[in-house]
């Protein structure tokens, strides 16, 4: 373990292959949950506008106000040169969509939105999948896979645990919703979650799928965004003209939810869970 000066903070690495994955202090974690909170409310704040006739430029607009009345920043807005607070990836898209004043959401549409905050030098990164008044019951299952493997890959985060045992819950977890569901989801595998804290994306990579019992142990102090992303058909993506935008390669609808996990003694610490 080394001393490291990231972002104006002074954190502890934990060293891995050669790949450094940041400790958080007990004070540290703190402040993320006062970050997560932040994004918590961004996403309450989109969930109770999102109906038919509005426009993702003004869920944009609602969400980058309440980060900024929190005394936050939007951390999407110029990541990469993105134009927006959060990415709004409207029935096949699957993420990364860009916020617009003519995409004007209608009544059976499915959008996830993925929003991230920085507060005093420190991330929250979040997701959710929300309904524009009634969808199918196909999509509804989807959804409930997405955030039920979310939560699976939660339970999984523990002191101890290597980062695939949470790709094997999350991976499991949607092959039982499957069978329950009588489904087959697409489990898309180009994007997954990240390590989080110091920035928004840091080592290490989580897939949504996979083996368990590889890749680092997840100690007290790490912090990770785990987010999986569910198809109603092909797992094969594309990525648009725009740069940005992933849809489905079939241009079956998807879902996605995301929560920032940090691994303490008593378990897994949501920080981007509401109050
Ligand atoms: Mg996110
Ligand atoms: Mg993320």
């Amino acid at each position: 373990m080394t001393g490291g000066l990231l972002g104006g903070l002074r954190t502890a690495l934990s060293s891995w292959r050669g790949r450094m994955i940041e400790i958080k202090t007990p004070a540290q974690l703190d402040a993320m949950r006062a970050a997560g909170l932040v994004v918590a409310s961004a996403l309450a704040g989109v969930a109770a506008a999102a109906r038919p006739g509005v426009s993702t430029a003004e869920l944009d607009e609602l969400a980058e106000q309440t980060i900024r009345d929190a005394g936050a920043v939007p951390s999407f807005k110029g990541y990469h040169g993105f134009p927006a607070s959060i990415c709004a990836s409207v029935n096949e898209q699957i993420v990364h969509g860009i916020p617009s004043r003519s995409q004007v959401l209608a009544e059976g549409d499915l959008i996830s939105v993925d929003c991230g905050a920085i507060l005093d030098d420190w991330h929250g990164d979040s997701a959710v999948t929300l309904y524009v008044g009634a969808v199918t019951d196909a999509e509804r299952a989807l959804s409930d896979a997405t955030k039920a493997a979310m939560e699976a890959g939660i339970a999984a985060v523990a002191p101890g645990a290597r980062l695939t045992d949470v790709s094997h819950a999350i991976e499991n977890s949607i092959h039982a919703s499957a069978k329950a569901h009588g489904r087959e989801y697409g489990i898309v595998r180009e994007y997954g979650g990240h390590g989080i804290g110091s920035a928004m994306h840091m080592e290490p990579f989580l897939p949504n799928y996979g083996k368990p019992g590889k890749g680092p142990r997840l100690r007290t102090g790490m912090a990770i965004a785990i987010e999986p992303m569910l198809t109603l058909g092909v797992e094969e993506t594309v990525e648009l003209e725009d740069g940005w935008t992933v849809v489905t390669a079939d241009g079956s609808r998807a879902a996605h939810w995301e929560h920032t996990v940090a691994v303490t003694d008593d378990g897994p610490w949501v920080l981007t869970a509401p109050e």
